[in-house]
Protein backbone atom coordinates (compact mmCIF):
# COMPACT_ATOMS: atom_id res chain seq x y z
CA UNK A 1 0.00 0.00 0.00
CA UNK A 2 1.43 3.56 -0.52
CA UNK A 3 -0.10 6.53 1.12
CA UNK A 4 -0.06 9.64 -0.93
CA UNK A 5 0.18 12.68 1.36
CA UNK A 6 -0.92 16.27 0.21
CA UNK A 7 0.35 18.76 -1.69
CA UNK A 8 2.30 20.90 1.52
CA UNK A 9 1.51 18.33 4.04
CA UNK A 10 3.68 19.18 7.27
CA UNK A 11 6.50 17.08 8.58
CA UNK A 12 3.92 16.12 11.79
CA UNK A 13 1.40 14.86 9.41
CA UNK A 14 3.84 12.59 8.18
CA UNK A 15 5.31 11.76 11.11
CA UNK A 16 1.49 10.27 12.09
CA UNK A 17 1.50 8.32 9.60
CA UNK A 18 5.03 7.35 9.84
CA UNK A 19 4.16 6.22 13.73
CA UNK A 20 0.88 4.68 12.61
CA UNK A 21 2.40 1.76 10.17
CA UNK A 22 5.36 0.76 12.71
CA UNK A 23 2.81 0.43 15.21
CA UNK A 24 1.21 -1.85 13.25
CA UNK A 25 4.18 -4.15 12.38
CA UNK A 26 4.84 -2.77 8.97
CA UNK A 27 7.62 -1.54 7.66
CA UNK A 28 7.84 2.37 6.15
CA UNK A 29 9.62 3.36 2.61
CA UNK A 30 9.33 6.96 2.73
CA UNK A 31 9.66 8.92 -0.48
CA UNK A 32 9.98 12.53 -0.34
CA UNK A 33 9.42 14.05 -3.76
CA UNK A 34 9.30 18.12 -5.02
CA UNK A 35 5.91 17.90 -5.71
CA UNK A 36 4.47 15.51 -2.86
CA UNK A 37 5.47 12.77 -0.16
CA UNK A 38 4.66 8.98 -0.66
CA UNK A 39 4.43 6.87 2.18
CA UNK A 40 5.25 3.25 1.37
CA UNK A 41 4.25 0.78 3.64
CA UNK A 42 5.44 -3.13 3.18
CA UNK A 43 2.88 -5.52 4.37
CA UNK A 44 3.49 -7.92 7.84
CA UNK A 45 1.73 -10.52 5.56
CA UNK A 46 -1.72 -9.37 7.47
CA UNK A 47 -4.14 -7.09 4.96
CA UNK A 48 -3.94 -3.81 5.34
CA UNK A 49 -6.71 -1.48 5.91
CA UNK A 50 -6.41 1.56 3.65
CA UNK A 51 -9.39 3.31 4.45
CA UNK A 52 -7.75 4.09 8.41
CA UNK A 53 -5.23 6.31 6.47
CA UNK A 54 -7.53 8.13 4.16
CA UNK A 55 -9.03 9.85 6.91
CA UNK A 56 -5.79 10.98 8.45
CA UNK A 57 -4.84 14.57 8.28
CA UNK A 58 -2.62 15.38 5.22
CA UNK A 59 -3.66 12.29 3.26
CA UNK A 60 -4.64 12.60 0.24
CA UNK A 61 -5.19 8.83 -0.94
CA UNK A 62 -4.45 5.58 0.26
CA UNK A 63 -3.62 3.14 -3.00
CA UNK A 64 -3.08 -0.47 -2.64
CA UNK A 65 -0.23 -2.19 -4.16
CA UNK A 66 -0.69 -5.06 -6.11
CA UNK A 67 2.10 -5.97 -7.40
CA UNK A 68 4.86 -8.64 -5.02
CA UNK A 69 7.83 -6.15 -5.65
CA UNK A 70 7.61 -3.02 -3.92
CA UNK A 71 11.07 -1.19 -3.07
CA UNK A 72 11.89 -1.68 -6.64
CA UNK A 73 8.66 -0.63 -7.87
CA UNK A 74 7.64 3.35 -9.51
CA UNK A 75 4.90 2.98 -7.04
CA UNK A 76 7.08 3.59 -4.19
CA UNK A 77 9.33 5.79 -5.73
CA UNK A 78 8.09 8.06 -8.53
CA UNK A 79 10.97 9.77 -9.39
CA UNK A 80 14.09 8.15 -11.85
CA UNK A 81 16.76 6.70 -9.17
CA UNK A 82 19.93 8.54 -9.79
CA UNK A 83 23.27 7.55 -8.27
CA UNK A 84 26.83 8.28 -8.05
CA UNK A 85 29.52 5.71 -8.33
CA UNK A 86 33.02 7.00 -7.76
CA UNK A 87 32.82 10.35 -9.97
CA UNK A 88 30.26 9.19 -12.43
CA UNK A 89 26.17 9.51 -12.03
CA UNK A 90 23.46 6.21 -13.44
CA UNK A 91 20.53 7.03 -13.96
CA UNK A 92 20.50 10.55 -15.04
CA UNK A 93 20.23 12.44 -18.19
CA UNK A 94 23.92 10.97 -18.64
CA UNK A 95 24.25 7.65 -20.38
CA UNK A 96 26.94 5.22 -18.63
CA UNK A 97 29.53 3.43 -20.97
CA UNK A 98 30.77 0.41 -19.25
CA UNK A 99 33.43 -1.27 -21.98
CA UNK A 100 36.23 -3.41 -21.60
CA UNK A 101 36.84 -7.72 -21.56
CA UNK A 102 35.10 -10.27 -21.13
CA UNK A 103 37.21 -11.67 -18.63
CA UNK A 104 40.70 -10.05 -17.45
CA UNK A 105 43.42 -12.61 -18.59
CA UNK A 106 46.53 -10.67 -17.83
CA UNK A 107 47.90 -7.12 -17.15
CA UNK A 108 48.79 -6.51 -20.89
CA UNK A 109 45.51 -7.53 -22.58
CA UNK A 110 43.54 -5.95 -19.65
CA UNK A 111 45.82 -2.65 -19.20
CA UNK A 112 44.95 -2.23 -23.34
CA UNK A 113 41.38 -2.71 -23.26
CA UNK A 114 41.00 -0.15 -20.23
CA UNK A 115 43.17 2.27 -22.07
CA UNK A 116 41.52 1.99 -25.84
CA UNK A 117 37.96 2.01 -24.02
CA UNK A 118 38.82 5.27 -21.94
CA UNK A 119 40.41 7.10 -24.82
CA UNK A 120 36.64 6.12 -26.69
CA UNK A 121 34.86 7.50 -24.12
CA UNK A 122 33.81 5.02 -21.87
CA UNK A 123 32.72 5.90 -18.07
CA UNK A 124 33.14 2.05 -15.65
CA UNK A 125 35.81 -0.42 -16.73
CA UNK A 126 34.11 -3.64 -17.33
CA UNK A 127 36.64 -7.36 -16.47
CA UNK A 128 36.05 -10.80 -15.27
CA UNK A 129 37.66 -12.50 -12.40
CA UNK A 130 35.32 -14.96 -11.82
CA UNK A 131 34.06 -16.33 -14.50
CA UNK A 132 30.84 -18.42 -14.56
CA UNK A 133 31.50 -21.01 -17.29
CA UNK A 134 29.08 -23.65 -18.95
CA UNK A 135 31.96 -25.96 -18.98
CA UNK A 136 33.96 -26.91 -15.98
CA UNK A 137 36.80 -26.96 -18.67
CA UNK A 138 36.84 -23.50 -19.99
CA UNK A 139 39.13 -20.82 -18.57
CA UNK A 140 37.49 -20.33 -15.19
CA UNK A 141 38.93 -16.42 -14.70
CA UNK A 142 41.78 -15.37 -12.53
CA UNK A 143 40.13 -14.85 -9.40
CA UNK A 144 41.86 -12.62 -6.91
CA UNK A 145 44.99 -12.12 -9.06
CA UNK A 146 42.26 -10.57 -11.92
CA UNK A 147 40.88 -8.41 -9.35
CA UNK A 148 44.87 -7.06 -8.49
CA UNK A 149 44.97 -6.39 -12.28
CA UNK A 150 41.36 -4.20 -11.85
CA UNK A 151 42.07 -2.11 -9.60
CA UNK A 152 45.77 -1.24 -11.46
CA UNK A 153 43.25 -0.50 -14.39
CA UNK A 154 41.33 1.80 -12.39
CA UNK A 155 44.54 3.53 -10.95
CA UNK A 156 46.37 3.63 -14.44
CA UNK A 157 42.88 5.38 -15.64
CA UNK A 158 40.85 6.86 -13.06
CA UNK A 159 37.61 5.11 -14.20
CA UNK A 160 36.04 2.92 -11.28
CA UNK A 161 35.71 -0.99 -12.07
CA UNK A 162 32.95 -3.31 -12.73
CA UNK A 163 33.45 -7.65 -12.17
CA UNK A 164 31.10 -9.94 -11.35
CA UNK A 165 30.93 -11.78 -8.05
CA UNK A 166 29.16 -15.57 -7.93
CA UNK A 167 29.31 -16.66 -4.25
CA UNK A 168 28.13 -14.71 -1.14
CA UNK A 169 31.89 -15.93 0.44
CA UNK A 170 33.37 -13.73 -2.34
CA UNK A 171 31.28 -10.40 -1.42
CA UNK A 172 34.08 -8.98 0.99
CA UNK A 173 36.96 -10.30 -1.38
CA UNK A 174 35.24 -8.53 -4.44
CA UNK A 175 34.08 -5.48 -2.72
CA UNK A 176 37.58 -4.57 -1.98
CA UNK A 177 38.31 -4.37 -5.46
CA UNK A 178 35.11 -2.91 -7.23
CA UNK A 179 33.21 -0.09 -7.80
CA UNK A 180 30.24 -1.65 -8.78
CA UNK A 181 29.23 -5.46 -7.94
CA UNK A 182 27.52 -7.41 -10.96
CA UNK A 183 25.18 -10.51 -10.43
CA UNK A 184 25.60 -12.34 -13.28
CA UNK A 185 22.60 -13.80 -15.03
CA UNK A 186 23.19 -17.24 -13.99
CA UNK A 187 23.02 -16.18 -10.55
CA UNK A 188 19.94 -13.91 -10.74
CA UNK A 189 18.07 -16.04 -8.25
CA UNK A 190 20.79 -17.05 -5.93
CA UNK A 191 19.20 -15.56 -3.07
CA UNK A 192 21.88 -15.67 -0.44
CA UNK A 193 24.09 -13.85 -2.82
CA UNK A 194 21.41 -11.56 -3.48
CA UNK A 195 21.11 -10.96 0.57
CA UNK A 196 25.00 -10.52 0.80
CA UNK A 197 25.16 -7.88 -1.74
CA UNK A 198 22.28 -6.31 -0.45
CA UNK A 199 24.21 -5.85 2.99
CA UNK A 200 27.45 -4.48 0.92
CA UNK A 201 27.89 -0.73 0.75
CA UNK A 202 28.82 -1.02 -2.93
CA UNK A 203 26.08 -0.77 -6.45
CA UNK A 204 24.94 -3.74 -7.62
CA UNK A 205 24.39 -4.81 -11.23
CA UNK A 206 21.74 -6.91 -11.37
CA UNK A 207 21.63 -9.36 -15.02
CA UNK A 208 18.38 -10.37 -15.69
CA UNK A 209 18.43 -14.48 -15.98
CA UNK A 210 18.28 -15.98 -19.17
CA UNK A 211 15.22 -17.76 -18.07
CA UNK A 212 13.38 -15.50 -16.08
CA UNK A 213 10.80 -13.00 -16.97
CA UNK A 214 10.75 -9.41 -15.88
CA UNK A 215 8.97 -10.03 -12.37
CA UNK A 216 11.45 -12.42 -11.41
CA UNK A 217 14.17 -9.86 -12.06
CA UNK A 218 12.36 -6.72 -10.27
CA UNK A 219 11.83 -9.57 -7.77
CA UNK A 220 15.64 -10.22 -7.49
CA UNK A 221 15.98 -6.74 -7.38
CA UNK A 222 14.00 -6.30 -4.41
CA UNK A 223 15.72 -9.06 -2.40
CA UNK A 224 19.00 -6.40 -2.81
CA UNK A 225 16.49 -3.39 -2.19
CA UNK A 226 15.24 -5.16 0.99
CA UNK A 227 18.39 -5.79 2.42
CA UNK A 228 19.37 -2.15 2.96
CA UNK A 229 21.42 -1.46 -0.38
CA UNK A 230 19.60 0.95 -2.62
CA UNK A 231 22.22 1.05 -5.56
CA UNK A 232 20.88 -1.69 -7.57
CA UNK A 233 21.32 -1.25 -11.81
CA UNK A 234 18.78 -3.79 -13.72
CA UNK A 235 20.70 -5.50 -16.65
CA UNK A 236 18.79 -6.67 -20.02
CA UNK A 237 21.31 -8.92 -21.36
CA UNK A 238 18.89 -11.39 -23.53
CA UNK A 239 16.80 -14.38 -23.03
CA UNK A 240 16.84 -17.61 -24.51
CA UNK A 241 14.47 -18.55 -27.36
CA UNK A 242 14.32 -21.07 -29.81
CA UNK A 243 16.30 -19.22 -32.31
CA UNK A 244 19.92 -20.49 -32.44
CA UNK A 245 21.52 -17.96 -35.20
CA UNK A 246 21.82 -15.37 -31.87
CA UNK A 247 23.40 -16.57 -28.65
CA UNK A 248 20.27 -15.32 -26.92
CA UNK A 249 17.44 -12.92 -27.65
CA UNK A 250 17.98 -8.97 -26.48
CA UNK A 251 14.42 -8.06 -25.17
CA UNK A 252 14.73 -4.71 -25.86
CA UNK A 253 11.31 -4.33 -24.85
CA UNK A 254 12.26 -4.72 -21.40
CA UNK A 255 13.51 -1.20 -21.35
CA UNK A 256 10.80 0.80 -21.71
CA UNK A 257 9.17 -1.68 -19.81
CA UNK A 258 11.44 -1.65 -16.83
CA UNK A 259 11.39 1.86 -16.64
CA UNK A 260 7.71 2.16 -16.69
CA UNK A 261 7.80 -0.28 -13.26
CA UNK A 262 10.69 0.38 -11.64
CA UNK A 263 12.63 3.53 -10.78
CA UNK A 264 15.47 1.63 -10.97
CA UNK A 265 18.63 2.50 -13.73
CA UNK A 266 18.56 0.07 -16.66
CA UNK A 267 21.43 -1.42 -18.52
CA UNK A 268 21.43 -2.89 -21.84
CA UNK A 269 24.77 -5.29 -22.98
CA UNK A 270 24.28 -5.62 -26.47
CA UNK A 271 27.65 -8.69 -26.40
CA UNK A 272 25.80 -11.25 -24.44
CA UNK A 273 22.28 -10.37 -25.80
CA UNK A 274 23.49 -11.03 -29.22
CA UNK A 275 26.87 -13.33 -29.46
CA UNK A 276 27.94 -11.87 -32.68
CA UNK A 277 30.12 -8.65 -33.04
CA UNK A 278 28.36 -7.48 -35.89
CA UNK A 279 25.12 -7.51 -33.87
CA UNK A 280 26.76 -5.23 -30.95
CA UNK A 281 26.46 -1.60 -32.21
CA UNK A 282 22.97 -2.08 -34.28
CA UNK A 283 21.89 -3.22 -30.88
CA UNK A 284 23.56 -0.81 -28.79
CA UNK A 285 21.97 2.09 -30.60
CA UNK A 286 18.60 0.39 -30.55
CA UNK A 287 19.01 0.16 -26.48
CA UNK A 288 19.87 4.20 -26.43
CA UNK A 289 17.07 5.22 -28.66
CA UNK A 290 14.71 3.14 -26.57
CA UNK A 291 15.55 4.49 -23.32
CA UNK A 292 18.67 2.74 -21.33
CA UNK A 293 20.79 4.37 -18.87
CA UNK A 294 23.78 2.70 -19.81
CA UNK A 295 25.16 -0.04 -21.76
CA UNK A 296 27.84 -2.54 -21.33
CA UNK A 297 30.22 -3.84 -23.66
CA UNK A 298 33.21 -6.72 -24.41
CA UNK A 299 35.97 -5.22 -26.34
CA UNK A 300 39.48 -7.15 -25.99
CA UNK A 301 42.14 -5.51 -27.72
CA UNK A 302 42.85 -8.99 -29.85
CA UNK A 303 39.06 -10.66 -30.19
CA UNK A 304 40.47 -13.76 -32.26
CA UNK A 305 42.94 -14.83 -29.26
CA UNK A 306 40.18 -14.15 -26.32
CA UNK A 307 39.80 -16.36 -23.56
CA UNK A 308 36.15 -16.64 -23.57
CA UNK A 309 33.01 -14.54 -25.73
CA UNK A 310 35.63 -13.26 -28.40
CA UNK A 311 32.92 -13.24 -30.97
CA UNK A 312 30.83 -11.62 -29.72
CA UNK A 313 33.94 -8.89 -28.39
CA UNK A 314 34.34 -5.50 -30.32
CA UNK A 315 38.14 -4.50 -31.19
CA UNK A 316 39.19 -1.20 -29.97
CA UNK A 317 38.49 0.77 -33.43
CA UNK A 318 34.93 -0.62 -34.13
CA UNK A 319 34.37 0.69 -30.11
CA UNK A 320 35.54 4.14 -30.36
CA UNK A 321 33.01 3.85 -33.91
CA UNK A 322 30.48 2.78 -31.96
CA UNK A 323 30.62 5.79 -29.63
CA UNK A 324 30.35 8.23 -32.41
CA UNK A 325 27.36 6.70 -33.50
CA UNK A 326 25.72 6.42 -30.00
CA UNK A 327 26.44 10.54 -29.26
CA UNK A 328 24.10 11.17 -31.89
CA UNK A 329 21.64 8.58 -30.86
CA UNK A 330 21.67 9.85 -27.55
CA UNK A 331 21.21 13.33 -28.51
CA UNK A 332 17.86 12.88 -30.86
CA UNK A 333 16.78 11.08 -27.66
CA UNK A 334 17.57 14.03 -25.81
CA UNK A 335 20.53 12.56 -23.68
CA UNK A 336 24.56 12.70 -23.52
CA UNK A 337 27.19 10.13 -23.47
C1 LIG B 1 29.55 -11.33 -18.22
O1 LIG B 1 29.07 -10.18 -18.22
O2 LIG B 1 30.74 -11.56 -18.33
C2 LIG B 1 28.63 -12.49 -18.11
C3 LIG B 1 29.08 -13.68 -17.76
O3 LIG B 1 27.36 -12.18 -18.43
P1 LIG B 1 26.00 -12.99 -18.15
O4 LIG B 1 25.96 -13.21 -16.65
O5 LIG B 1 24.96 -12.04 -18.63
O6 LIG B 1 26.05 -14.25 -18.94
MN1 LIG C 1 31.34 -12.52 -21.56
Amino acid sequence: MIIIMKHGATRGEIDNIVARVEQMGCQVHLSEGEERTIVGIIGNGRPIDGEQFSRMSGVERAVPVLRPFKLASRDFHPQDSVFPINGVSIGGQQIIMMAGPCAVESREQLMSAAHSVKEAGAHVIRGGAFKPRTSPYSFQGLGHEGLKLLAEARQATGLPVITEVMAPEQVPLVTTYADILQVGARSMQNYALLHAVGESQRPVMLKRGMMSTIEELLMSAEYILSHGNNRVILCERGIRTFEPYTRNTLDLSAVPLLKQLSHLPVVVDPSHGTGRWELVAPMAMAAVAAGADGLIIEVHPSPETAMSDGAQSLKPARFAELMVSLRSIAKAVGRTI
